[in-house]
């Protein structure tokens, strides 16, 4: 395993490897930046095959976060935590409580928040070790941690924004653009659910699915949209596509399938490769970048983050969600980039004190 000649390694500041042997801790928490403030990101817990896909993990997701929280125009730096191990057969109390010992070792450069593994009631168990924690109850507030209602107001933002501006430039009607629009969403677990309930109040058509079933069917049930089958979801013909579940579910086997010509949705690194930005260029489908329409719930984790949680703050800060992706995707179509690449390019300058 290599670190600095690491394919994914890009400048990172730090990155630290904890071992517990008491508790059987392996983890490793990467700061890809903290030019902008302190780092940021969640804690991964997976069973990864071996040290150097940790570390892979580790390294791309920083970079990712050090991205999302310059565009979202936050003083935050990007960092990721992970541990390596299974969370339904190695998580225990003592392990989350090493896991905050190696936090508070970064000493403020990193804080840390749930991700997948890890729940906010594990974030809470590493706050008996580390006062460096986020995306958690704050005593007396009404914050309950949760970022997801702010994600999907971004996503549901940024979505309703780049179908005006398509819909607009074929002469469509702009401002009423949703009725009988037809979206496909994939997943609709805390943020997928929230965003149908925006299409279906706004009159669009909506296929939904889930590798859960009874997920789909209580969204189905709550709102009216239809459910097709996961592997389906590609081929039915959506003017939006919304992927809200998993990573990488834009590559060459499924692009050529979609029958949308927008994509917008939560989910995190949804191109497979960088040559999918380009794929997706050429097929005619304009790609909102994850990270940009995504932000809402670090967005939001900032704001808990402050002495006194303003909501209207908050909220007039997700407006910015749309008004950066419409600029990010108007530079796109002004340089023939892919608006993935453009967006990169964007987070950079941000992140090296270039104005945008
Ligand atoms: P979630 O776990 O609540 O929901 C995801 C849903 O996707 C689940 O219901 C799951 O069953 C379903 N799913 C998994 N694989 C699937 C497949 N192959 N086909 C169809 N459905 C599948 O997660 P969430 O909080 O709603 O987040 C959704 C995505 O957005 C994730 O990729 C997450 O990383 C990303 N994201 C979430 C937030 C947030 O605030 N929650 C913020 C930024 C990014």
């Amino acid at each position: 395993m290599s670190l600095f000649d690491h394919p994914e390694f890009d400048q990172h500041e730090s990155v630290l490897f904890g071992f517990d042997a008491d508790s059987g801790l392996r983890a490793l928490i990467a700061v890809h930046s903290t030019r902008l403030g302190p780092s940021l990101g969640g804690c991964r817990m997976f069973p990864y095959p071996d040290d150097d896909a940790a570390l892979t993990d580790a390294l791309r997701l920083s970079r990712g976060m050090s991205y999302k929280a310059a565009l979202a125009g936050l003083p935050q730096g990007g960092g990721k935590s992970v541990i390596i191990g299974d969370p339904r057969a190695h998580k225990s109390d003592a392990l989350m409580r090493a896991m905050g010992r190696l936090v508070e070792r970064a000493a403020g450069c990193y804080i840390v928040a749930e991700d997948s593994g890890i729940s906010v009631a594990d974030v809470m168990r590493m706050s008996e070790t580390t006062r460096h924690v986020a995306g958690v109850p704050v005593p007396g507030s009404p914050v309950d941690g949760d970022p997801s209602p702010a994600t999907a107001r971004g996503v549901w933002m940024a979505l309703r924004a780049a179908w005006q501006r398509l819909a607009g430039s074929e002469g469509g009607t702009g401002g009423a653009a949703l009725r009988d629009v037809g979206v496909a969403v994939q997943g609709c677990g805390k943020v997928g659910a929230r965003l149908v309930q925006y299409l279906v109040d706004a009159g669009a058509r909506v296929w939904i699915c889930d590798a859960h079933a009874p997920t789909a069917e209580a969204c189905a049930a709550a709102t009216g949209a239809e459910i097709v089958a996961p592997e389906a979801i590609y081929d039915v013909p959506a003017d939006i596509f919304a992927p809200c579940a998993l990573g990488a579910v834009l590559n060459a086997a499924t692009i050529p399938r979609l029958r949308a010509r927008l994509v917008v949705g939560a989910a995190n690194n949804q191109l497979a490769t960088a040559e999918d930005d380009d794929r997706l260029r050429a097929a005619g489908v304009v790609y909102a970048p994850d990270y940009v329409v995504n932000a809402g719930g670090i967005i939001d984790i900032h704001y808990q983050r402050q002495s006194r949680y303003d909501p209207d703050a908050m909220q007039a800060h997700l407006a910015r969600i749309p008004e950066v992706l419409l600029r990010i995707l108007d530079s796109a179509d002004a340089q023939a980039r892919g608006p993935a690449a453009v967006a990169d390019a964007m987070a950079r300058d941000v992140i090296a004190g270039v104005a945008i």
